[in-house]
């Protein structure tokens, strides 16, 4: 067969199994658009050629892609991935019973996260997030979402936004705005003072600075009409909305969001039936945390309901210190199989296709012409054959054997 006319600057050729989550132009029974012996081609950072490795073109340099698993660079949806300290030894005095709340009370969990992320030097934050981004890297991550949000104060916060926007060579950095993460320790006595803070101070400061605005509504954190408040003001400044929503208590944020105009809603672990008509009706889509519900012990969302109604789901890692210290987002899927219910291919899509749209990405987490040339490459665990099956079914044993981001090669 003749090989396409023109030349290629990067060929990762004969891919045993290539999943474009493009059900579209390549369907197949679990949606997730699967091809066997198939090239891709990379020319001037773009995807330039997508088809069976016996017609694809010449290229300047060559990938061998046998017995290899692709699948477009995946999107972490979110992380909290700025942050100094250590809190390790709060694992320790939680396992051994101590509550969450009597370690607050002590200046702990989130409260020691946010002293020692406000002493810390920016070289210093900027050096620990790099390493945890390429961390993510490691694992075929292409697209972050970082949020600020242990700061809490307009000169720390925008700091911490600075710092994800440095990231940007390392992964693609979608960075979100989360002043209203927690009320500060010296807001305690007067909560209203800072949810004007955030609107009034924190916000003009930093609008420039992100894509997103971020709300924890929660009992312990805002309330329902704060986190309406914050994200209004945020949007009348020109960012996209997200909320952390309904994972203590149900508060109804995850319908206001919606109505509102959310992007997403993470967490979810007590949404309701209306919450879930919302989403639906909104287009909204729904980010789940595994991470969090395994090191919280939680309950799972509704999955069911949510796949009934047709929300899309997405998988995020919630990288942070305390509450889901998770690096691996194949660990994600393999718990969201295993402890929210969600299918194979519904958690490959939360690592990608759906991922993307938890950031209003409409050019990654698929690949082909007019996608962007991001690209992952995973050699299955040791015996098993390529196939993403085999990826979500280990916990670990895979390898990324060769990572393509703006159609370079960034790893092997
Ligand atoms: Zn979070």
């Amino acid at each position: 067969m003749p090989s396409t006319p023109g030349r290629a600057d990067l060929l990762v050729s004969g891919i045993s199994t290539l999943y474009t989550l493009d059900a579209t132009a390549h369907p197949d029974e679990e949606g997730l658009g699967r091809l066997h012996d198939v090239s891709v081609a990379f020319k001037d950072g773009e995807l330039w050629w997508l088809g069976p490795a016996a017609h694809a073109p010449d290229a300047d340099e060559i990938i061998d892609g046998e017995g290899l698993i692709g699948l477009p660079g995946l999107v972490d949806p979110h992380t909290h991935a700025v942050w100094a300290g250590s809190r390790a030894d709060e694992f320790s005095r939680r396992l051994s019973g101590v509550p969450y709340a009597q370690i607050l009370e002590e200046g702990g969990g989130i409260h020691s996260t946010v002293a020692a992320t406000r002493r810390a030097p920016r070289d210093e934050l900027a050096e620990a997030a790099r390493a945890r981004l390429a961390g993510l890297r490691s694992h075929g991550v292409t697209t972050v979402e970082v949020k600020s949000g242990y700061g809490l104060d307009p000169a720390t916060e925008l700091r911490l936004l600075r710092v994800a926007a440095d990231l940007n060579d390392t992964v693609r950095v979608v960075p979100t705005f989360l002043g209203a993460h927690t009320i500060p320790a010296e807001w305690r006595g007067d909560r209203a003072a800072y949810v004007r803070q955030i609107i009034d101070e924190q916000l003009p400061l930093v609008a420039a600075h992100a894509d997103f605005i971020d709300v924890y509504c929660d009992r312990g954190a805002f309330t329902l009409d704060e986190a309406v408040a914050i994200l209004s003001a945020g949007k009348a400044a020109g960012l996209r909305i997200k909320a952390h929503a309904e994972q203590v208590a149900h508060t109804g944020i995850a319908a206001a969001a919606a109505a509102l105009g959310a992007t997403s809603v993470e967490h979810l672990e007590r949404l309701d039936a209306a919450g879930v008509e919302a989403l639906a009706q909104h287009g909204v889509v729904a980010v789940l945390l595994p991470g969090a519900q395994l090191y919280l012990r939680d309950v799972a969302p509704p999955v069911a309901a949510l796949r009934e109604a047709g929300v899309p789901i997405a998988l995020g890692t919630d990288l942070n210190p305390g509450s889901a210290p998770v690096h691996d987002p194949w660990a994600v899927a393999t718990l969201a199989t295993l402890i929210q219910g969600l299918t194979v291919a519904e958690a490959v899509r939360g690592l990608t296709l759906h991922a993307a749209r938890a950031l209003a990405l409409p050019d990654r987490g698929w690949l082909g012409p007019g996608s962007a040339a991001d690209l992952a490459l995973f050699a299955p665990p040791p015996g098993e054959p390529p196939r993403v099956d085999a990826l979500v079914q280990h916990l670990g044993g895979h390898r990324v054997a060769h990572l393509v981001m703006h159609g370079e090669r960034v790893l092997g």
